[in-house]
């Protein structure tokens, strides 16, 4: 899950990580408020949406720039009002880009220098790890491809928790001496703190500034949580804004799907994440391309393998449907009746192409043949991802 940056702002705020202050705004009446509280000197204006990259983005109607420092509150609601019901194109958006219905109205602090700080899960070490780096403001991705020597990995130890001596590594390879160390280290302390209290996968600083009058603000900042803590993090899942996902997911995630939205065109229903995968690559082996991977669990029910039919269908790209079902645990008879009460339910037209295999196949088998539905039958995975390649060409 992700939230905006006004929202991680809030966060900071409780675990005392120093940010500039600044105030949401979804109209230009209530900019040009929140400009009027912030003013006294120059003021920026960002869009809020969940991407990065929005000084450097476009809008579709042409208007430059999701991020603007202007000088007065009157200016300040003259560029909201430019934003705001737009759509923000980024480099990490896509090319569809994100509607913006917020604007983060904050007081713009002088420059001296950006830096970058992150803190994340290292898969590979199963522990918290800093990333600091000198160049911030910058694509960070761009920094790891061309100088990967100016990015600091510090790992943090899980139990032990960060240590002061590796507070004084990051601040002296950030360059922040004197006063700027001692804020630092209640900075980094802070963001720490936050990184575990609230189940973050991911916090991201970029950037974290120095100021000529010698304060250190995050500026911007990206989160990430960790679906599987959500359930403990009440505050956090009332951050949730559901219109900055992906319509396909929040349905798949109130039915405890695991499911993932791909701009193909051969929809699959499979039961197990490796069997997902295995299936989509076949689809692509067989020459197709797959719309999602969409793993129904083990123990489904045929609830949620109708609404699993049902958001597929609700794909307009989808022109056909491959459901492979490896019945260990799942009992193929489930799958058989959730299938047929969604197609009913949606009218299906397009090629559905079924290989059921395990548990209760037999059953399974007769429930779908007796249903009245047309489909096609499989034997095995390759067999079927043929099967629904071929149907999807010979239907365009
Ligand atoms: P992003 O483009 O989505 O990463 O949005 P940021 O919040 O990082 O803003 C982009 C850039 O705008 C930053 O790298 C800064 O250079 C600049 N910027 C953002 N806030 C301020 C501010 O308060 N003062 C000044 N001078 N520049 C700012
Ligand atoms: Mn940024």
């Amino acid at each position: 899950m992700n939230i905006h940056e006004y929202q991680a702002r809030e966060l900071f705020e409780k675990f005392g990580v120093a940010s500039s202050r600044g105030k949401v705004a979804g109209t230009v009446e209530e900019a040009l408020a929140a400009g009027k509280a912030a003013a006294g000197g120059k003021i920026a204006v960002k869009a809020q949406i969940h991407a990065g990259g929005r000084g450097k983005g476009t809008f579709t109607n042409g208007f430059k720039g999701g991020v603007h420092i202007v000088d007065t509150p009157e200016e300040a609601a003259e560029i909201a009002g430019k934003m705001l019901g737009q759509t923000l194109v980024t480099h990490q958006t896509g090319p569809e880009g994100k509607l913006v219905s917020k604007v983060l109205i904050a007081e713009a602090v002088d420059i001296s220098r950006e830096l970058y700080l992150a803190i994340l899960l290292d898969r590979q070490t199963s522990a918290p790890v800093i990333i600091a780096s000198t160049e911030g403001g910058m694509d960070i991705e761009e920094v790891a491809a061309h100088s990967p020597e100016k990015l600091m990995h510090e790992p943090v130890h899980p139990l032990l928790g960060l240590q002061g001596y590796q507070i004084r590594k990051i601040a002296k390879a950030l360059g922040l001496t004197g006063p700027l160390a001692s804020q630092a280290g209640k900075l980094f302390t802070a963001m720490y703190k936050l990184f575990l209290d609230r189940d973050c996968s991911q916090i991201e600083v970029n950037p974290l500034v120095v100021t000529p009058d010698g304060r250190l603000l995050a500026l911007d900042a990206k989160f990430n949580f960790d679906d599987n803590a959500l359930y403990r993090q009440p505050d956090i899942v009332a951050m949730r804004d559901k219109t900055e996902e992906d319509p396909r997911e929040v349905a798949a995630s109130e039915y405890s799907l695991n499911y993932i939205g791909l701009d193909g065109n051969i929809a699959c229903l499979v039961n197990g994440a490796g069997l997902a995968m295995a299936t989509m690559d076949i689809i692509q082996y067989a020459g197709g391309s797959p719309a999602n991977f969409l793993d129904v669990g083990g123990g489904a029910t045929q609830e949620q393998v109708a609404a699993a039919f049902k958001i597929i269908l609700g794909d307009q790209n989808v022109k056909g449907i491959l459901v492979n079902i490896f019945g260990g645990i799942m009992d193929c008879n489930v799958i058989a009746t959730g299938i047929i009460a969604a197609a009913k339910e949606t009218n299906i037209t397009i090629p559905l192409v079924v290989r059921l295999e395990g548990n209760n196949v037999a059953a399974g088998k007769k429930t779908l043949a007796e249903s009245g539905l047309s489909l096609t039958g499989a034997d095995d995975l390759a067999d079927a991802a043929q099967k629904v390649v071929a149907a999807v060409k010979k239907a365009a």
